[in-house]
This record gives C-alpha cells, sequence and structure tokens, in this order.
C-alpha cells in the first residue's frame, strides 16, 4: 500500500524496520537512509535471513539528515508518502523542512533539541503547526513509548475513565540486566543530557525545578517489581498539561539502578558528560560525544538482555461516575522475547513498535489530519488495538495507588 523511509539505523530504527517488515500489507516499499549505510544494510540482512516471508520491499541508502538539500533530493528520488525520523532529535527540523518541500508526511519518537544547548522543548516543532496544514501535510511529534504511548494511555484515560484528570504520574521501569558495568538502553548522548539536567513538574499551573534526581519514591511496577523511581522532566509533560488544562500536577518518574548512578556521578564529576567542546590533539571534542564512542551501543545490549520493562500512566481525579477515582494503564515488556523476535532489547522494541504504529494509523487514514500533532490530540482507541496487535499488549488496574503524593 505504501512507500516510506525510515531515517536512521539504529536501536530504534532496527525494531521499525522490522515491524514494518512484518506489517507488510501496510508498508511495502521501504528504503531504510542513514549517515552509516552499513548499519541499514544489516539491519536489511537480518530481515532477509529471519523474515524470509515479508513481501515488504527493503533498500538502503546514505544520507546526512542535517543537509537539507540532501534529504529532498532523497525523498523527491524515492517518492515515499512519509517519513519516520528515527535518527536523532537534532535532524526533527531538517526533517520537518525537508517534507515540507517535498510534500511528504512526518513522525518522529522525540521532540527537537539542539546540539549546542542541553534543551528540548517542543516549541520549535509546534512553531510548524500552520505550514504543514496549509501544505495538507501532517507530522506527528513523539510517537515512541515515552513519549508516545504514554500520551495515548492518558487520552485513553479521558475518553474511558475520567470527567476530570486532576494528578498524573507517569511512570518508567527498566527492571533489565544487561550484564554490561554501564551502558545506556538508547543513544548515550541523548539519554545522559535527559538524566543530568535539573528535573521538573508541574503544579499548579507552574513548573516546580529540581536538582537532577532530588525526588525519589519506591514504586511497584505491576508484574515486575518494587523499584526506586526517580523525577526527571520528560518531554511529554508539556504538551499533556497544555491539551489537559484540567491537570493540577503532572510528574515523570523512571527507576535507576545505585550501580548505573554511581558511574554517572562519576562521568559528570571528571567531566565526560559535558557538551561544552574541548581541544584534544587539535582537533574540537565534545566529551560527551567522545564517551558515546566509548561505551556499548544500544542495539549492541540486546543478546543476553534479561528482564522486564513496565511503563504506565496514573490518573487520579474524578471518574466518569462523579467520584474521585484512580487508574492506572500499563504495558510489561520482557527483553528476552524481543530479541527472539527482532534482535533488539525492550527499550529499543518499545520505542519502535508505537512508532511503526503511528505511521500505520496515518497511512491507513485513522489518524492522518494536515498539522502538527502530539499523540494525546489523536483518538486512543485505534492505538490500544494495535498495540495489543503488534506485540505491546496494554493492562489496566483499577483502585490501587500506585505512586504516592
Ligand atoms: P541510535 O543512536 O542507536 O541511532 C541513531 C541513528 O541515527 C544512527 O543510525 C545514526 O547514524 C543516525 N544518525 C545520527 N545523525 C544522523 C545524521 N545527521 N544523518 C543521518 N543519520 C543520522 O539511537 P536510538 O535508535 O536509540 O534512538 C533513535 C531515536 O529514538 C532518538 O531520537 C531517541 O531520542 C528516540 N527515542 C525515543 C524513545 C521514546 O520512547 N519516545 C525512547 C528511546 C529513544 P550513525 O549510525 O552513523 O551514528
Amino acid at each position: 500500500m505504501s512507500k516510506v523511509i525510515i531515517i536512521g539505523a539504529g536501536g530504534v530504527a532496527n525494531v521499525v524496520a522490522k515491524k514494518c517488515a512484518q506489517n507488510d500489507s501496510v508498508f511495502t516499499e521501504v528504503l531504510i537512509a542513514t549517515r552509516t549505510v552499513a548499519k541499514a544494510d544489516k539491519i536489511v540482512a537480518e530481515i532477509k535471513e529471519h523474515m524470509p516471508d515479508s513481501k515488504a520491499v527493503f533498500t538502503t541508502a546514505t544520507v546526512d539528515a542535517d543537509n537539507v538539500p540532501e534529504l529532498v533530493k532523497l525523498i523527491n528520488d524515492f517518492g515515499p508518502k512519509m517519513v519516520i525520523n528515527v535518527a536523532l532529535p537534532y535532524q526533527d527540523l531538517t526533517i520537518m523542512d525537508a517534507c515540507l518541500e517535498t510534500g511528504v508526511h512526518y513522525l518522529d519518537t522525540a521532540n527537537y533539541e539542539p546540539k549546542d544547548v542541553a534543551k528540548f522543548e517542543y516549541s520549535w516543532q509546534w512553531a510548524y503547526q500552520d505550514r504543514f496544514k496549509e501544505k495538507g501535510l501532517m507530522a506527528l511529534l513523539g510517537c515512541g513509548f515515552d513519549p508516545g504511548a504514554t500520551q495515548a494511555f492518558t487520552a485513553h484515560h479521558a475518553k474511558h475513565h475520567f470527567q476530570e484528570i486532576h494528578y498524573l504520574d507517569i511512570v518508567d521501569c527498566n527492571n533489565g540486566n544487561h550484564g554490561k558495568a554501564f551502558a545506556t538502553n538508547f543513544n548515550p548522548e541523548i539519554n545522559i543530557r535527559e538524566i543530568t539536567a535539573n528535573g521538573r513538574y508541574w503544579e499548579n499551573g507552574q513548573w516546580v525545578e529540581t536538582q537532577p534526581l532530588e525526588i525519589s519514591q519506591d514504586i511497584y511496577y505491576p508484574k515486575v517489581a518494587t523499584r526506586k523511581s526517580f523525577v526527571l522532566y520528560h518531554e511529554e509533560l508539556e504538551s499533556l498539561v497544555k491539551h489537559f488544562p484540567t491537570i493540577k500536577r503532572a510528574r515523570f518518574w523512571m527507576t535507576f539502578g545505585e550501580a548505573y548512578i554511581k558511574h554517572l556521578n562519576v562521568l559528570e564529576g571528571i567531566g565526560m558528560t559535558s557538551i561544552e567542546p574541548i581541544d584534544f590533539r587539535g582537533m574540537k571534542v565534545a566529551p560527551i560525544e567522545f564517551l558515546k564512542a566509548v561505551l556499548p551501543a544500544p542495539e549492541s545490549l540486546a543478546a543476553g538482555y534479561s528482564g522486564q520493562t513496565c511503563i504506565g500512566v496514573q490518573a487520579k481525579g474524578i471518574g466518569k461516575d462523579g467520584q474521585p477515582k484512580v487508574h492506572f494503564v500499563y504495558n510489561v515488556k520482557d527483553h528476552a522475547d524481543c530479541y527472539r523476535e527482532v534482535q533488539a532489547q525492550g527499550v529499543s522494541y518499545t520505542t519502535g513498535v508505537p512508532a511503526m504504529i503511528g505511521a500505520m494509523l496515518m497511512l491507513q487514514g485513522e489518524w492522518m489530519q494536515p498539522g502538527v500533532w502530539n499523540v494525546e490530540q489523536l483518538d486512543p482507541d485505534p492505538f490500544f488495538d494495535a498495540m495489543n496487535q503488534w506485540g505491546l499488549p496494554i493492562s489496566e488496574l483499577a483502585d490501587i495507588e500506585l505512586v504516592k503524593d
């Protein structure tokens, strides 16, 4: 039915490509374009080996997604209906520019972040609203798990369970073990920038700033474990409090083990997480980029990864019956199952599957509408059906408060 371009060939792209290969009645021709084409070739070789029955036709190309004219040529040569951007947040705006110029739809899994400022927010991408609308094109922002599925979970709470949501807690637990002393589960540069930044949550109409990892509590993650979890700032909070104005407080919690925090503290203490370039043997090198080159690639963690992820959203407020209510919507995914299915670890899998689903719902028309959209603005029902069908079954827990005030 549709031709698409996937940009990037890292851990998440690997999953998106393989789920497109499984869903070959929707994704008939797929071009994986990235900076290091050998990585895209490896994904295609694995699809041929592990999914010989897929009818989707895969090709690869080299592209520098920081370069708009290069992207425009790539898109015009291939002629896709949409671009799935699973490169890095730094490339969001150049890829959106190229989509506007060539008249194709756009989807990504993380909001724009300038390379030289440790700051991410939707304002840059929301500023494309009129241009996408005028061209009759859709841009779907942040359609991974968090951001992404967490916003669909919130929309589901609002549509099916609550008159008004007052308190929202997004919880993200990785209870897996990859056996390495220190590694990040997705792009190390983006991940470390996110965790070493100050925390922030929404309360009574304003942002409350915290020190990095200042606030924590033990949270029970159903079917998985009780884990110490820390308040972080996460990008979907920005759009959720905008689109659900009844929310009085919105927080995002993530689990980190003691060893992870110890490594991170040391790396930060000696300056290895800095984005400020230093002079090294006549070259300018940002320490965090060097660190990325030293750390294991996220996709290399997949073989032998054990344990589960559990990501969910707890809402508290006034239920549809007018009574106080608390409700939890979540998914549990096993790392080893992900590896068996698509040679990926759970964090890449839980991001890549919602990205494929978002693209499918756009291409099939259920979600397609001109403009720039966040996931919670769209109907959660077809998304829930597709999550259950494509490997991320959703569970619900009523009347138990997992995250305390
Ligand atoms: P990786 O680092 O594994 O992969 C990134 C890929 O992008 C690499 O193949 C890289 O190429 C490519 N790339 C980087 N710069 C360019 C460029 N200028 N031109 C072309 N290609 C480029 O990251 P992940 O797969 O782990 O993450 C991908 C995206 O998913 C990120 O934006 C991340 O923030 C997001 N994410 C979202 C989550 C969610 O739940 N919403 C969770 C996890 C990740 P090369 O191989 O040459 O370096």
